[in-house]
């Protein structure tokens, strides 16, 4: 025991990590030392003990307060010697998810004869850019599972005799022994005649055709919160598939897919938006309106401003997630028009601004006179000649 590792050096977690940094540290190192993904590799396969070990222990509440305070010691002639044998409380299908999906998928299911959550379901809502900003409530309708009421989720006909499996004697699982290379193994599988359910049904409940359930369409009403974004999933717990052999309901996950809009673009919690500043404000100084989720605001240009200055409005981004009063900011970029189309007077009247400003814009034809109009392309000075003209 004396040249354990420490349980959050093992997972390269921080003393203080929450429940969700010690999942995530888990998850990464089980995805890179699981004995299925590193055949016969002992080096991996010892870390991929280690780092079980130390998440059976610290992804307990109870078990990580006594190690935090007793070290390995708490654990001595406990659990110490089989870290596997926690694997029976913890969820093992939800740590590894959809990571190892296909390697366990198949044999996770056949195996197991215990009860076990059901499948979850996952669809998706659309929302306006608005609705992300302030939440909101949307109706969603999905096709699911209900136990079957004509015969109770057996799938025997009201009436009829139910047989317990004589292949299986009941038992769901089956042994086979196979010769291999290694020597005879023995695999426990799924009995094939009652397909693991241990019993043999003779006349087949005519609702659901002996499945036990049948397929409801349902309407649910899906709240997401202030300041969801994009991809994000809503989790309504045991919405799901119907369990197996007793288990919970999975869960039904909607994820979020939010519109884009024409003004605004989201960042995390902050917006950004352009606002069109015409040359006289840009250069005297003016009141303006900005669009903002929250609706128009007037906002004072300064005199002088550039374009592509950039003005923060506090606090009218998105929410938080988690403290709604918390809220982003948003920036507008303020874009200083330079007028294409001019009036006449408009043309008198910005030739006589130039005349009052004079300097630069009078450095060619200063530049023509100190060079009595030698060196000067008669292209550009075509050119120049057509600046007012
Ligand atoms: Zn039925
Ligand atoms: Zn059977």
């Amino acid at each position: 025991m004396a040249d354990k590792r420490d349980y959050y050096e093992v997972l390269g977690v921080d003393k203080n990590a929450d429940d969700a940094a010690i999942k995530a540290a888990y998850r990464k190192l089980a995805k890179k030392y699981h004995p299925d993904m590193n055949p016969g590799d002992k080096e991996a396969e010892a870390k991929f003990k280690e780092a079980s070990e130390a998440y059976g222990v610290l992804s307990d509440a109870e078990k990580r307060r006594q190690y935090d305070q007793y070290g390995h010691a708490a654990f001595d002639g406990g659990m110490g010697g089989n870290p596997f044998g926690e694997y029976s409380s913890m969820d093992f299908a939800d740590i590894f998810g959809d990571i190892f999906g296909d390697i366990f998928g198949g044999s996770r299911r056949r195996q197991s004869n215990g009860p076990m959550k059901g499948a979850n379901l996952r669809t998706s809502v659309r929302l306006k850019f608005e609705e992300a900003v302030f939440g909101c409530k949307k109706q969603i309708e999905l096709d699911v599972k209900e136990t079957c009421k004509t015969c109770n989720g057996s799938g025997a006909k009201p009436g009829s005799s139910v047989d317990t499996c004589p292949k299986c004697g009941g038992k769901g699982k089956v042994v086979f022994s196979t010769q291999s290379f290694f020597g005879v193994m023995q695999n426990v599988q799924s009995c094939p005649d009652c397909r693991g359910t241990g019993r043999i049904i003779r006349e087949k409940c005519p609702d659901c055709g002996g499945s036990g359930y049948v397929s409801m369409r349902k309407r649910y009403e899906v709240e997401f919160p202030a300041g969801v974004d994009n991809g994000q999933f809503k989790r309504m717990s045991g919405l799901g598939e119907p369990g197996q052999n007793g288990g919970p309901r999975g869960d039904v996950l909607v994820e979020a897919v939010i519109d884009r809009h024409p003004i605004f673009q989201r960042e995390d919690r902050d917006i950004y938006s352009t606002v069109q500043v015409s040359y006289a404000v840009a250069a005297l100084g003016g009141e303006i309106v900005i669009d903002t989720v929250d609706g128009p605001v007037i906002y004072d240009v300064k005199p002088g401003t550039a374009t592509d200055t950039r003005v923060r409005l506090r606090g009218k981004g998105v929410p938080s997630l988690r403290d709604a009063r918390s809220r982003g900011d948003h920036y507008v970029l303020l874009n200083v028009q330079v007028p294409t189309k001019l009036s006449a007077k408009a043309k008198e009247l910005l030739k006589e601004f130039d005349a009052e400003c004079g300097d630069s814009l009078h450095a060619a034809e200063r530049f023509r006179e100190e060079h009595n109009g030698e060196n000067v392309d008669a292209g550009k000075k075509k050119k120049k000649k057509g600046l007012f003209g």
